[in-house]
């Protein structure tokens, strides 16, 4: 059992009122918040520690080095990656998968190959190999859902053939919080001898993951999903596919030797590090990592499927709902609908009442096409949400649909 109370009270955004109502704060699926010692750490590096990494003898060089290169072996630990050089800082999970599809794409993939993607993915799994088929002529095949918002297997087991280089997959879905059978997925590609990237954004901050016992090829996410800061994030892939792609920016860093003639380049995973990274967000995302684990995932796990189960079960009580996404294994991810109320009109007066939740497409325009909906209304747990705050959400949908119908 979690004291959700202690958790809350490291949480300083949640004192905040919204139009004089306690802020209840159902975004998470956008965005965390950060507990004080994340924000902490942030202070810390620009008052005590800064100096740009890598490059400097000086001491407080060496020690912002240091806490990077720390994050990077913290961040292994946390997925179980077999190299720290396996871990490719990033901005964030949208430009690890861009990275992936151009330097990826420019050494593997050639005219007439095939790329599965899922019709669930959001916006960042999809365009990014869009662009590049303006380079390239691949296809995009894409594998549907069911009427609960599971992948349909037999259809992708389907779309393989001689052509296939690569399934893009999400761990789970940010709008219906379908978990996705990746195991299952990346052990049937193999059997093709295809590698799978998978977009962890939505997994990482819920389900615990080994990317070895996954065998995955590919694993991206953003730190500031799982308590951590913005503009940081991670790009883990075996070291054999690493090691054949090429960069995917210039600059400092990446390089060995640079004359006009011939520039060498660095060894991973410096490579696809270009230019200063983002080493006060890196220390403290090894703070938001280690946050984690005080906790403990799976007791936060079980505090948030409880709350997923309840407001679920709540939900389906008010007249005219409809939920999407109704997979048997969730994350805390709720999208809904009540009668033809648009989904932004209740999103605003929700928020009127001290209530964050998202509306809209959320990046996932094709599969908004595939339900037949523009949008919805998501509301999405953390591990400081509490029972007395979806009673609050509750009554508001019940409310706000009562003044809209
Ligand atoms: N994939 C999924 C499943 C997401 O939920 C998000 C964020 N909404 C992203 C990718 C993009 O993440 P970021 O904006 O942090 O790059």
């Amino acid at each position: 059992m979690i004291d959700v109370a202690a958790i809350r009270s490291q949480f300083p955004i949640l004192q905040r009122e919204i139009y004089g109502k306690p802020l209840i704060y159902l975004d998470n699926a956008a965005t965390s918040q950060h507990p004080q010692c994340v924000i902490d750490r942030i202070a810390h590096s620009y008052c005590r520690v800064n100096a740009n990494v890598h490059r400097g003898v000086h001491t407080l060089s060496q020690e912002a080095t240091e806490a990077h290169e720390n994050t990077r072996k913290k961040v292994q630990r946390y997925i179980n990656a077999r190299y720290s050089h396996e871990i490719i800082f990033t901005r964030g999970t949208t430009e690890a998968i861009n990275l992936v599809a151009h330097s990826f794409g420019q050494a593997h993939l050639n005219d007439g190959d095939e790329v599965i993607l899922t019709v669930m993915e959001h916006h960042s799994d999809i365009v990014p190999w869009q662009l590049l088929q303006q380079r390239k002529d691949i296809k995009l095949r894409v594998v549907p859902i069911d009427e609960r918002g599971e992948l349909n297997m037999e259809i992708f087991r389907s779309l393989f053939n001689e052509k296939t280089r690569l399934v893009c997959v999400m761990q789970a879905s940010n709008v219906l919080g379908t978990i996705n059978p990746i195991d299952e997925i990346i052990a049937y590609a193999h059997t093709h001898n295809v590698p799978v990237l998978v977009d962890g954004a939505q997994g990482i901050p819920h389900l615990s993951v080994d990317v070895q016992a996954l065998d995955a090829d590919f694993y991206v996410f953003s730190a500031h999903k799982v308590y951590g800061p913005t503009g940081i994030g991670v790009l883990y892939g075996k070291e054999k596919w690493l090691d054949s792609m090429p960069p995917y920016q210039g600059g400092g860093e990446m390089i060995a030797q640079v004359s006009f003639e011939r520039t060498t380049f660095n060894e991973l995973p410096y490579k696809f590090e270009a230019g200063t990274p983002d080493y006060v967000g890196s220390a403290a995302f090894a703070t938001a990592l280690d946050w984690v684990e005080s906790v403990g995932l799976e007791a936060m796990q079980l505090h948030e499927e409880a709350l997923l189960h309840y407001a679920t079960t709540q939900l389906m009580t008010i007249d005219g709902i409809k939920i999407y996404g109704t997979a048997q294994r969730k994350t805390p991810v709720i999208s809904f609908l009540v009668d033809n109320i648009h989904h932004y009109d209740m999103g605003m007066l929700l928020d009127k009442l001290g209530i964050a939740v998202r509306t809209g497409h959320h990046c996932a325009q094709p599969l908004m096409h595939a339900l037949g909906i523009e949008g919805t209304v998501r509301a999405s747990f953390a591990v400081y949400n509490t029972f007395e705050e979806i009673d609050a959400f509750i009554a508001a949908v019940k409310r706000v649909s009562n003044m809209l119908r």
